[in-house]
């Protein structure tokens, strides 16, 4: 039984929608998804992704037991994402990446815009879950050419955050809520 909390951590996976306000194609769109969710497989987190292609069009998940996953068209500055440390202590965890500067360090670095999105969506993801930045891997704070060529071989995460990944989520859960059964 999952409580009304955010108890991600505690179910077998998370469930991620991506709200899609930046307009992208499908194939752009899936191939980000498909690459994210090798990712999280990559540190042990099984995801399951949905797209939702504008706010009011699709019936979300109830509000607690998915991250909300903001693709918008922003195109200020050189900041490709965000995570709202604040929505996950309400219990509705939601992070966004911004296309416009993804599509420009794509353009800059040639790699497709779905790799560079895939990147930055499982970065802020990972913020939401109490991962800050590291050296290298998926939680490095910039993005590089040598870093996105290794993103699907190279280590993900530093010990200390794999450690948390594996132990940690589930100090995440708000006290009181209830663990899943499995
Ligand atoms: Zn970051």
């Amino acid at each position: 039984m999952a409580a009304s909390a955010v108890c991600l951590g505690s179910q077998d996976r998370w469930t991620v929608v991506v709200l899609n306000y930046a307009g992208m194609g499908n194939e752009e769109l899936e191939q980000a998804i498909t690459l994210s969710r090798r990712l999280f497989q990559r540190i042990g987190v099984e995801t399951t992704w949905s797209v939702c292609p504008r706010f009011d069009g699709c019936t979300l998940p109830p509000v607690g037991s998915y991250v909300r996953m903001s693709v918008v068209p922003w195109n200020r500055g050189p900041v490709l994402g965000f995570a709202s440390t604040d929505s996950m202590a309400v219990g509705s965890p939601q992070a966004y990446a911004f296309h416009g500067p993804v599509s420009r360090v794509a353009k800059k670095t040639g790699f497709p815009s779905a790799v560079v999105l895939a990147r930055v969506m499982v970065h802020e993801i990972l913020h939401l879950f109490g991962l800050e930045h590291a050296p290298h891997g998926i939680m490095r704070e910039s993005i590089d050419t040598q870093e996105l060529a290794t993103l699907a071989s190279g280590p993900m995460l530093i010990p200390a955050q794999l450690r948390h990944m594996r132990d940690g989520i589930s100090t995440l859960r708000p006290a009181g809520a209830e663990v899943a059964s499995r």
